[in-house]
Protein backbone atom coordinates (compact mmCIF):
# COMPACT_ATOMS: atom_id res chain seq x y z
CA UNK A 1 0.00 0.00 0.00
CA UNK A 2 1.43 3.52 -0.76
CA UNK A 3 3.15 5.28 1.99
CA UNK A 4 1.45 8.86 0.82
CA UNK A 5 -1.98 7.60 1.93
CA UNK A 6 -3.20 7.79 5.58
CA UNK A 7 -6.66 6.20 5.18
CA UNK A 8 -7.93 3.64 3.17
CA UNK A 9 -11.80 2.58 3.21
CA UNK A 10 -12.40 -1.10 0.86
CA UNK A 11 -15.90 -1.90 0.14
CA UNK A 12 -17.97 0.10 2.89
CA UNK A 13 -21.44 -0.35 2.40
CA UNK A 14 -23.43 0.92 5.60
CA UNK A 15 -27.14 1.01 6.76
CA UNK A 16 -29.21 2.46 9.86
CA UNK A 17 -32.56 0.13 9.85
CA UNK A 18 -31.63 -1.84 6.66
CA UNK A 19 -31.51 2.14 4.97
CA UNK A 20 -28.53 2.03 3.02
CA UNK A 21 -26.48 5.27 3.61
CA UNK A 22 -23.07 4.04 1.57
CA UNK A 23 -22.95 1.20 -0.96
CA UNK A 24 -19.64 -0.66 -1.81
CA UNK A 25 -17.69 2.58 -1.43
CA UNK A 26 -14.05 2.42 -2.06
CA UNK A 27 -11.56 5.38 -1.34
CA UNK A 28 -7.82 6.91 -0.22
CA UNK A 29 -7.24 9.93 1.70
CA UNK A 30 -3.58 11.06 1.29
CA UNK A 31 -1.03 11.45 4.34
CA UNK A 32 -0.67 15.54 5.36
CA UNK A 33 -3.51 16.58 3.65
CA UNK A 34 -6.66 18.53 4.27
CA UNK A 35 -10.01 16.64 2.50
CA UNK A 36 -13.15 18.38 2.32
CA UNK A 37 -16.20 16.64 2.38
CA UNK A 38 -19.29 18.56 1.08
CA UNK A 39 -23.02 17.91 0.08
CA UNK A 40 -26.37 18.06 0.84
CA UNK A 41 -27.70 17.47 4.90
CA UNK A 42 -28.70 13.63 5.53
CA UNK A 43 -26.53 12.23 3.43
CA UNK A 44 -24.46 10.78 5.52
CA UNK A 45 -21.14 13.13 6.75
CA UNK A 46 -21.80 12.52 9.86
CA UNK A 47 -21.98 8.89 9.74
CA UNK A 48 -18.55 8.31 7.42
CA UNK A 49 -17.19 10.50 9.93
CA UNK A 50 -17.93 8.31 12.22
CA UNK A 51 -16.62 5.15 11.10
CA UNK A 52 -13.19 6.03 11.06
CA UNK A 53 -13.48 6.34 14.30
CA UNK A 54 -16.01 3.62 15.51
CA UNK A 55 -18.12 5.88 17.09
CA UNK A 56 -21.56 4.82 15.43
CA UNK A 57 -21.10 1.17 17.19
CA UNK A 58 -23.09 2.62 19.59
CA UNK A 59 -26.45 3.26 17.43
CA UNK A 60 -29.05 0.67 17.20
CA UNK A 61 -29.66 -0.90 14.08
CA UNK A 62 -26.62 0.18 12.18
CA UNK A 63 -24.51 -2.06 10.43
CA UNK A 64 -21.21 -1.49 8.61
CA UNK A 65 -19.35 -4.12 6.18
CA UNK A 66 -15.60 -3.79 4.20
CA UNK A 67 -12.59 -2.55 5.38
CA UNK A 68 -10.74 0.84 6.97
CA UNK A 69 -7.27 0.83 7.49
CA UNK A 70 -5.12 4.08 8.88
CA UNK A 71 -1.10 3.50 8.45
CA UNK A 72 0.42 3.87 11.99
CA UNK A 73 4.20 4.01 12.55
CA UNK A 74 5.31 1.83 8.88
CA UNK A 75 2.05 -0.46 9.47
CA UNK A 76 -1.32 -0.49 8.15
CA UNK A 77 -3.58 -1.25 10.43
CA UNK A 78 -7.48 -2.71 10.28
CA UNK A 79 -9.54 -0.14 12.63
CA UNK A 80 -12.08 -2.91 13.27
CA UNK A 81 -9.34 -5.18 13.82
CA UNK A 82 -7.76 -6.43 17.13
CA UNK A 83 -4.41 -4.92 17.37
CA UNK A 84 -5.89 -1.44 18.25
CA UNK A 85 -7.88 -0.97 21.40
CA UNK A 86 -11.38 1.52 20.59
CA UNK A 87 -9.60 3.98 23.30
CA UNK A 88 -6.38 3.62 21.32
CA UNK A 89 -7.83 4.17 18.18
CA UNK A 90 -9.77 7.38 19.59
CA UNK A 91 -5.98 8.65 20.73
CA UNK A 92 -4.73 8.05 17.03
CA UNK A 93 -8.19 9.79 15.45
CA UNK A 94 -9.20 12.87 17.08
CA UNK A 95 -12.63 14.33 16.37
CA UNK A 96 -14.34 17.97 16.79
CA UNK A 97 -17.97 18.27 16.43
CA UNK A 98 -20.26 21.33 14.89
CA UNK A 99 -20.70 23.06 18.26
CA UNK A 100 -17.82 23.08 21.14
CA UNK A 101 -18.22 20.69 23.82
CA UNK A 102 -16.05 21.99 26.45
CA UNK A 103 -16.39 19.97 29.59
CA UNK A 104 -17.90 21.87 32.62
CA UNK A 105 -14.73 22.65 34.03
CA UNK A 106 -11.38 24.90 33.87
CA UNK A 107 -9.87 25.46 30.47
CA UNK A 108 -6.64 23.28 32.36
CA UNK A 109 -8.45 20.69 33.48
CA UNK A 110 -10.06 20.20 29.91
CA UNK A 111 -6.59 20.14 28.83
CA UNK A 112 -5.72 17.78 31.41
CA UNK A 113 -8.90 15.30 30.74
CA UNK A 114 -7.62 13.41 28.10
CA UNK A 115 -3.83 12.78 29.92
CA UNK A 116 -5.63 11.78 33.00
CA UNK A 117 -7.37 9.31 31.16
CA UNK A 118 -3.98 7.42 30.40
CA UNK A 119 -2.73 7.77 33.72
CA UNK A 120 -0.17 10.50 32.98
CA UNK A 121 0.37 12.01 36.61
CA UNK A 122 4.11 13.63 36.01
CA UNK A 123 2.46 17.68 36.44
CA UNK A 124 5.41 19.34 34.63
CA UNK A 125 4.80 17.24 31.28
CA UNK A 126 1.29 17.29 31.21
CA UNK A 127 1.66 21.01 31.46
CA UNK A 128 4.00 21.10 28.84
CA UNK A 129 1.78 18.99 26.88
CA UNK A 130 -0.99 21.42 27.29
CA UNK A 131 0.93 24.42 26.30
CA UNK A 132 1.86 22.72 22.89
CA UNK A 133 -1.63 21.99 22.16
CA UNK A 134 -3.09 25.12 23.48
CA UNK A 135 -0.31 26.76 21.09
CA UNK A 136 -1.19 24.81 18.00
CA UNK A 137 -4.82 25.91 18.28
CA UNK A 138 -3.81 29.35 18.25
CA UNK A 139 -5.23 30.26 21.71
CA UNK A 140 -2.06 30.06 24.17
CA UNK A 141 -1.66 33.75 24.55
CA UNK A 142 -5.25 34.25 24.75
CA UNK A 143 -5.84 31.46 27.63
CA UNK A 144 -2.54 31.64 29.29
CA UNK A 145 -3.18 34.07 32.01
CA UNK A 146 -6.69 32.81 32.73
CA UNK A 147 -6.14 28.28 32.81
CA UNK A 148 -7.91 28.34 35.83
CA UNK A 149 -11.03 30.11 34.39
CA UNK A 150 -13.88 27.84 33.20
CA UNK A 151 -14.14 26.68 29.62
CA UNK A 152 -17.61 28.26 29.31
CA UNK A 153 -16.05 31.78 30.30
CA UNK A 154 -14.78 31.90 26.51
CA UNK A 155 -16.19 33.20 23.31
CA UNK A 156 -17.64 30.44 20.75
CA UNK A 157 -14.86 30.89 18.53
CA UNK A 158 -12.18 30.03 21.68
CA UNK A 159 -14.20 26.93 23.24
CA UNK A 160 -14.01 25.54 19.28
CA UNK A 161 -10.15 26.21 19.48
CA UNK A 162 -10.49 24.97 23.08
CA UNK A 163 -11.80 21.74 21.56
CA UNK A 164 -9.35 21.06 18.92
CA UNK A 165 -6.25 21.83 21.27
CA UNK A 166 -7.93 18.94 23.34
CA UNK A 167 -8.13 16.42 20.85
CA UNK A 168 -4.38 17.65 19.83
CA UNK A 169 -2.96 16.88 23.47
CA UNK A 170 -3.45 13.15 22.64
CA UNK A 171 -1.20 13.49 19.99
CA UNK A 172 -3.49 12.31 17.02
CA UNK A 173 -2.17 11.30 13.67
CA UNK A 174 -5.82 12.01 12.48
CA UNK A 175 -8.01 14.85 13.08
CA UNK A 176 -12.15 14.89 12.19
CA UNK A 177 -13.70 18.00 12.55
CA UNK A 178 -17.69 17.90 11.43
CA UNK A 179 -18.82 21.48 10.58
CA UNK A 180 -16.30 22.85 13.03
CA UNK A 181 -17.19 26.45 12.13
CA UNK A 182 -20.67 26.29 11.68
CA UNK A 183 -21.71 27.92 14.39
CA UNK A 184 -19.01 30.76 14.37
CA UNK A 185 -18.75 34.10 13.11
CA UNK A 186 -16.80 34.80 9.93
CA UNK A 187 -13.37 36.21 12.11
CA UNK A 188 -13.86 32.73 14.48
CA UNK A 189 -13.93 30.77 11.62
CA UNK A 190 -10.98 32.15 9.90
CA UNK A 191 -8.69 31.79 12.75
CA UNK A 192 -9.79 28.12 12.77
CA UNK A 193 -9.05 28.28 9.29
CA UNK A 194 -5.85 29.16 9.53
CA UNK A 195 -4.58 26.89 12.34
CA UNK A 196 -5.79 23.71 10.43
CA UNK A 197 -3.92 24.32 7.40
CA UNK A 198 -0.99 24.57 10.19
CA UNK A 199 -1.91 21.43 11.52
CA UNK A 200 -1.18 19.56 8.16
CA UNK A 201 2.75 18.98 9.39
CA UNK A 202 1.74 17.03 12.00
CA UNK A 203 -2.19 15.88 10.93
CA UNK A 204 -3.86 14.12 8.06
CA UNK A 205 -7.33 16.07 8.41
CA UNK A 206 -10.80 15.61 6.89
CA UNK A 207 -13.04 17.84 7.37
CA UNK A 208 -17.25 18.33 6.96
CA UNK A 209 -18.06 21.86 5.67
CA UNK A 210 -21.01 23.32 3.80
CA UNK A 211 -19.39 26.41 2.77
CA UNK A 212 -17.44 26.06 -0.78
CA UNK A 213 -15.69 29.35 -0.18
CA UNK A 214 -13.93 27.77 2.93
CA UNK A 215 -13.12 24.45 1.10
CA UNK A 216 -11.55 26.28 -1.67
CA UNK A 217 -9.68 27.69 0.51
CA UNK A 218 -8.03 25.20 2.88
CA UNK A 219 -8.84 21.91 1.35
CA UNK A 220 -6.30 20.33 -1.19
CA UNK A 221 -8.53 17.65 -1.75
CA UNK A 222 -12.74 18.09 -1.86
CA UNK A 223 -14.82 15.11 -2.06
CA UNK A 224 -19.14 15.77 -2.30
CA UNK A 225 -20.92 13.51 -1.17
CA UNK A 226 -23.98 12.65 -3.24
CA UNK A 227 -26.58 9.36 -3.11
CA UNK A 228 -24.58 6.98 -1.53
CA UNK A 229 -21.63 7.30 -3.26
CA UNK A 230 -18.46 10.29 -3.26
CA UNK A 231 -17.38 12.17 -6.59
CA UNK A 232 -14.56 14.08 -6.25
CA UNK A 233 -15.06 18.27 -6.58
P1 LIG B 1 -25.15 14.41 7.26
O1 LIG B 1 -24.06 14.54 8.27
O2 LIG B 1 -24.67 14.35 5.83
O3 LIG B 1 -26.20 15.48 7.42
P2 LIG B 1 -25.86 12.01 8.75
O4 LIG B 1 -24.69 11.12 8.65
O5 LIG B 1 -26.08 12.73 10.02
O6 LIG B 1 -25.90 13.03 7.49
O7 LIG B 1 -27.16 11.14 8.47
C1 LIG B 1 -27.33 10.36 7.28
C2 LIG B 1 -28.73 9.74 7.29
O8 LIG B 1 -28.79 8.76 8.31
C3 LIG B 1 -29.84 10.73 7.59
O9 LIG B 1 -30.96 10.37 6.82
C4 LIG B 1 -30.10 10.55 9.05
O10 LIG B 1 -31.43 10.85 9.37
C5 LIG B 1 -29.82 9.05 9.24
N1 LIG B 1 -29.29 8.75 10.59
C6 LIG B 1 -28.25 9.34 11.19
N2 LIG B 1 -28.01 8.79 12.40
C7 LIG B 1 -28.93 7.82 12.55
C8 LIG B 1 -29.23 6.88 13.59
N3 LIG B 1 -28.50 6.83 14.71
N4 LIG B 1 -30.26 6.02 13.41
C9 LIG B 1 -31.00 6.06 12.28
N5 LIG B 1 -30.78 6.91 11.26
C10 LIG B 1 -29.76 7.79 11.39
MG1 LIG C 1 -23.78 15.98 9.77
Amino acid sequence: MDNHIKIRVKNLTFSYHKIPIFENISLDFEAHAITAITGPSGRGKSTFLSILNRLWESQPFSRMQGKVWIHLDGHWIDIYGRTLTKPDLRRKVGMVFQTPNPLPMSIYKNMAFPLKLIGMTDKSLVADKITAALRQAFLWDEVKDRLNNSAFSLSGGQQQRLCIARALVSRPEILLLDEPTSSLDAGAASVIEDLLVNLKKQCTLIVVSHYLDQVSRIADNALKLESCGFTQV
